[in-house]
């Protein structure tokens, strides 16, 4: 009787325990084969022979990396400054998200865990973030909008990507004079086509872009680019996901805690109920 309620809970517990790992959003299995780490993709290796496209790929001329740069400085420095002043950018503006032709497939990449990325188009995933670009650059290059002027990567002077990127380097070189006039002009050329200085709201933003980014193109070495600050916008998903994460996580230690007490309960009261049997029989 008690070896069978005994497996039976066992059985409840190892049913609600694979219950909760099959809820969680799609964990690395570790024991991945070696070698799918070829390419670094996980699954297989078919990404072996795209060759042909890459040649293709290579006309591109925009960088991933610095476009990727250059819309994170947009999405931190700007865009939280932009939506509390309610204001949309137009499509018009160079700084709008669809101008940049990375756009799409940067909203394809789920990054699940560390070192596991995954292909929105096509689910395949990745250990690291640049084999994913690669496999973007091979197999969903058509999906690339490649016309004039939404490079992302070509405002990087204008907004400062290098101060993001790799701040030491950018230490040690000296001020080119006729390259800060340059990004300064293509600076107040942004300001000026995304924030028209005759549109109530837009004006007020029109002076902050100025501050923030164009100020800063200077040899002086002062003012310093982003002086007004950044925000990083809270994602909700995210939220979600980590209080249920932390729900379910108390959700089984409360259960380990329940059955582990019941477990230790159940031996004493058998013997309480055993023992007073026995006293009872002579009786
Ligand atoms: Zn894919």
């Amino acid at each position: 009787m008690t070896s069978t309620m005994g497996r039976r809970s066992i059985w409840v517990a190892l049913l609600v325990i694979s219950l909760l790992f099959s809820l969680r959003p799609q964990r690395v299995s570790s024991t991945l084969p070696l070698q799918s780490l070829n390419q670094g993709s996980k699954d297989s290796a078919t990404e072996s022979a795209p060759k042909q496209d890459w040649n293709d790929a290579r006309e591109v001329h925009c960088s991933r990396e610095r476009s990727r740069a250059a819309w994170k400085i947009i999405e931190e420095y700007l865009m939280p400054f932009v939506d509390k002043k309610k204001h949309k950018i137009s499509t018009e503006c160079r700084l709008h998200p669809d101008n940049d032709m990375f756009r799409d497939q940067e909203q394809h990449k789920t990054h699940l865990d560390f070192n596991d990325w995954k292909c929105g188009y096509c689910r395949k995933r990745f250990y690291e973030e640049k084999y994913l670009d690669q496999h973007f650059d091979n197999r969903h290059y058509d999906l690339l909008n490649v016309s004039r002027n939404k490079c992302m990567a070509d405002l990087c002077g204008a907004l400062h990507c290098d101060h993001v990127m790799d701040s030491v380097s950018q230490k040690k070189s000296k001020c080119n004079p006729a390259a800060t006039a340059r990004n300064k002009h293509m600076c107040e050329a942004l300001a000026d086509s995304c924030f028209p200085i005759n549109q109530g709201v837009a004006s007020h933003l029109h002076e902050f872009f100025l501050r923030q980014f164009c100020d800063a193109h200077t040899c002086s070495g002062k003012p310093k680019p982003f002086s007004r600050g950044r925000q990083v916008r809270t994602s909700w998903s995210y939220v979600v996901i980590s209080v249920l994460t932390i729900l379910i996580v108390l959700f089984f230690y409360v259960f380990v805690y329940l059955y582990k007490r019941g477990m230790r309960t159940r031996p004493q009261v058998l013997k309480r109920l055993s023992e007073s049997g026995r006293k009872k029989k002579p009786s």
